[in-house]
C-alpha cells in the first residue's frame, strides 16, 4: 500500500484567474531552489510535499501535517471542461478541486456551472478568491502569506476584502454550502474555505497550499490509497498524432502500475479497444528540455499518480475522457469499459430526447444532469449534431412533442442536420454551459405548457351570469333578442343559458354593441343579445339573472386546473351555479374514483 498525491483541479469564470494561479505555483516551486522543485508529467504538474513544506514553512507547522501524502499533482489545463474529461467511472478524476473566483468580480455564469459540476461529482473544493491585491489601497507584499500581508493592510482595506468575502460566503450559501475565510473555519468537514489570494503577487499562496495538502491529509488518505503492483487504472486526457509516433494518448495514470508491453483496454465511441503499449513517455525534466530537441523521455513503468504519453497500435478512434486499465489473464476489465460505455450511451428510452456532446466525460455530466431531471434520453452520443440526429427528434416529436429535441453541450450542427432542422420544427437547445443549455430546455417546457393552458382556459366554459335589462325586448323569439348586462364574468357566442333553477333557456347567436359583432364580452358591458330557441315570456322574463350553463366536464376541468385563475366574481358565481346544478343533481362535478 502507498498513498499518491491528490489529483487537484482548477475551475472557475474566464478571466479570473486560474491560468494565472497554476503558472504561479509552477513558478514559485521551480524557483524554489530546495528539494528538488516540481516534477514534470503529462498534462499535470507535481509539487513533492518537500516543497509544499518549503514554501509553506512554519504556517504547515500550525496546521500539524504530517508527511503522509507525497505531494500535490496539479493538472495543467485549467476549466470545468478539462475537469469534466478528467473523468473515472461514477465520479471525477479529481480528488480536490479549487474553484477561483476574481474577488472583485464575484460569481460568474461559468462559476455557478464549476459549482454545479463539482457539487454532481461531490469533488471536495477550497475557493480562491483571487485578485485581491486589486481592492482599492491594497499594498502588495509578494509571496507573503494571506496573514502576514492583510495584518500591514490598512483597516478600509480589510474590511473592504471581509465585505467581497461575505458575498461570496451569501451566494455559496444559496447555493447550499456553508462557508467561511480560512482562519474563521471552526469544522473543515462541512465548510467550505475560502482563501484569499493575489495569483499575480503570490500573496495567500502560501495559505492556498497547506489547505489543500491538510484537506487532503485529514479526509482523503482512504482515497488515495493504492496498489503499487495493482494492474494500472487511468483516463485518458487527449489523444494525439505526434511526428515519428503515431497516435498516442496522454493518460493519467491513478491507480497501480503500468509497464511496457502491458495489455491495455480502453473506449472508443461504440466499442472497446485492447492494445498492447509500445512505449511509455515522460517529460524530460525542464533543465534538459531547455538544451534538447527532445521533449520525452522512455520509461518501462510508471506507478500513479502520473501523467504519461502511451504509445500503442490502433489508437485512432480513442474517445478523450476514456478509462484506460492494463489488463490481466481472465479479468473483467473489456466487459467492465464495455459497460461503463453503455452506462453513458445506451438509453432505452423511445421517447426520449437526443443527446450529443463533445466528450465523454460532458456526454456524462449531461446524462446524469437529464436524469436528475427526469428527462428521458433516446439516445445519447460523442459528436456533432447530425441529420440522423434530426430525424430521430422527429421521430420522438409525433408522439411526444416535450421530448422530440435535440440537446447539444459543445458540439457542432453538420450542414444537412442544419437543412434539416430549418425545414422542421424540431428544436435544437445548444451551447457550452450545460446548466444553461438544460434551464433553456426547462423554460420552453414550461412555455408550452402555459400555451397549451392557455388555450386549453379560453376553450373552457367560465362561470357567468346576465341580467336581463327590463323594457329592452327587441324581438319576442326566433331568436329572441333582448338587452342584458353583464353581471359576472365573460361570455361568447354558443353558450348556453340557464335560469335559476338550471332550465335551459337557449343558446347566444350573436352579441351586438350598436351595430357591431362581438365575439365576446365580459362584465360591466350592457349589449343586445340574440338567444337562439328561446321566447322572452316563455324561457324567461324582463329583469331575470340567467346564468351560463358550464357543462360537467368543463367544470372539472376548471376545478382541478384553473381554479386560481377565476376572478372572485367568477368564482362567487361558479358556487351559484353549483348549488344551481347540486339541486338537480347532488353528484354534479363531483370526482368518481377513477377520475
Ligand atoms: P483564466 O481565464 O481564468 O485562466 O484567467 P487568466 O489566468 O488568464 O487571467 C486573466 C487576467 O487576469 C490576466 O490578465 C491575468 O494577468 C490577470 N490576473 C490573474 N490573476 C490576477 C491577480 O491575482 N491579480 C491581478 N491584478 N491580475 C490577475
Amino acid at each position: 500500500m502507498k498513498i499518491r498525491s491528490p489529483i487537484v483541479s482548477v475551475l472557475g469564470h474566464v478571466d479570473h484567474g486560474k491560468t494565472t494561479l497554476l503558472d504561479f505555483i509552477r513558478g514559485s516551486t521551480i524557483a524554489s531552489k530546495e528539494a528538488g522543485g516540481i516534477t514534470q508529467h503529462i498534462g499535470a504538474t507535481e509539487i513533492p510535499i518537500d516543497t509544499v513544506e518549503n514554501i509553506c514553512g512554519t504556517f504547515i507547522e500550525k496546521l500539524t501535517i504530517k508527511d503522509i501524502i507525497p505531494g500535490l499533482f496539479f493538472i495543467d489545463t485549467p476549466g470545468h471542461e478539462a475537469f469534466t474529461s478528467l473523468r473515472k467511472r461514477g465520479g471525477a478524476l479529481a480528488d480536490l478541486a479549487i474553484l477561483v473566483v476574481d474577488i472583485n468580480e464575484g460569481f460568474k455564469p461559468q462559476t455557478y456551472e464549476a459549482l454545479n459540476i463539482l457539487k454532481m461529482y461531490k469533488t471536495p473544493f477550497i475557493v480562491a478568491a483571487n485578485k485581491m491585491d486589486k481592492i482599492f489601497g491594497w499594498e502588495i507584499h509578494e509571496f507573503d502569506s494571506f496573514s502576514k500581508s492583510f495584518s500591514t493592510q490598512a483597516q478600509s482595506v480589510q474590511q473592504e476584502l471581509d465585505k467581497r468575502i461575505y458575498e461570496i460566503v451569501g451566494i455559496l450559501h444559496k447555493e447550499g454550502f456553508q462557508s467561511e475565510r480560512f482562519d474563521r473555519v471552526s469544522d473543515f468537514s462541512s465548510q467550505i474555505t475560502i482563501i484569499p489570494i493575489s495569483a499575480k503577487t503570490g500573496e495567500g499562496i502560501i495559505e492556498l497550499l497547506a489547505m489543500l495538502l491538510g484537506l487532503a491529509q485529514e479526509y482523503l488518505t482512504e482515497q488515495l490509497k493504492i496498489e503499487e503492483n495493482s494492474p494500472a487504472k487511468g483516463t485518458v486526457l487527449e489523444i494525439k498524432e505526434e511526428t515519428g509516433l503515431g497516435v498516442t494518448i496522454d493518460t493519467i495514470i491513478y491507480d497501480g502500475i503500468v509497464k511496457k508491453n502491458d495489455e491495455i483496454a480502453l473506449m472508443e465511441t461504440e466499442d472497446v479497444l485492447t492494445t498492447k503499449i509500445r512505449s511509455i513517455l515522460r517529460p524530460l525534466p525542464l533543465e534538459e528540455m531547455r538544451d534538447s530537441k527532445k521533449k520525452f523521455k522512455k520509461v518501462d513503468e510508471v506507478v500513479a499518480a502520473a501523467g504519461i504519453k502511451i504509445v500503442a497500435p490502433k489508437l485512432e478512434n480513442i474517445v478523450s475522457g476514456s478509462p484506460l486499465r492494463v489488463t490481466r489473464d481472465g479479468d473483467h476489465v473489456k466487459e467492465d469499459i464495455l459497460k461503463e460505455l453503455e452506462d453513458i450511451t445506451i438509453h432505452t428510452n423511445d421517447n426520449g430526447v437526443m443527446a450529443k456532446a463533445d466528450t465523454l466525460g460532458s456526454l456524462e455530466a449531461l446524462v446524469n444532469l437529464l436524469q436528475d431531471m427526469d428527462i428521458p434520453i433516446r439516445i445519447a452520443e460523442i459528436g456533432d449534431v447530425s441529420r440522423r440526429d434530426v430525424i430521430n427528434a422527429s421521430i420522438v416529436k409525433q408522439e411526444d412533442p416535450n421530448h422530440g429535441v435535440i440537446i447539444a453541450f459543445n458540439v457542432k450542427v453538420h450542414p444537412k442536420a442544419e437543412e434539416e432542422l430549418n425545414n422542421s420544427d424540431i428544436k435544437l437547445f445548444s451551447g457550452n454551459v450545460i446548466y444553461k443549455i438544460t434551464e433553456d430546455y426547462d423554460a420552453w417546457i414550461k412555455e408550452r405548457e402555459e400555451e397549451q393552458k392557455k388555450k386549453w382556459m379560453d376553450a373552457i366554459i367560465k362561470p357567468a351570469k346576465i341580467r336581463v335589462i327590463p323594457k329592452l325586448v327587441f324581438r319576442q323569439s326566433k331568436p329572441a333578442i333582448v338587452g342584458i348586462e353583464v353581471i359576472s364574468g365573460s361570455i361568447k357566442q354558443n353558450y348556453s343559458l340557464m335560469d335559476l333553477n338550471g332550465n335551459f333557456v337557449g343558446t347566444i347567436e350573436g352579441m351586438q354593441d350598436k351595430g357591431d359583432n362581438l365575439p365576446s364580452i365580459s362584465k360591466g358591458q350592457k349589449i343586445a343579445m340574440a338567444i337562439k330557441d328561446a321566447i322572452v315570456g316563455k324561457d324567461f322574463e324582463e329583469g331575470d339573472e340567467l346564468y351560463v350553463d358550464i357543462p360537467e366536464k368543463h367544470y372539472k376541468i376548471l376545478e382541478r386546473e384553473f381554479k386560481n385563475k377565476l376572478t372572485e366574481d367568477e368564482f362567487q358565481t361558479l358556487n351559484e351555479i353549483i348549488e344551481i346544478k347540486r339541486k338537480i343533481d347532488p353528484n354534479w362535478g363531483t370526482f368518481g374514483l377513477f377520475e
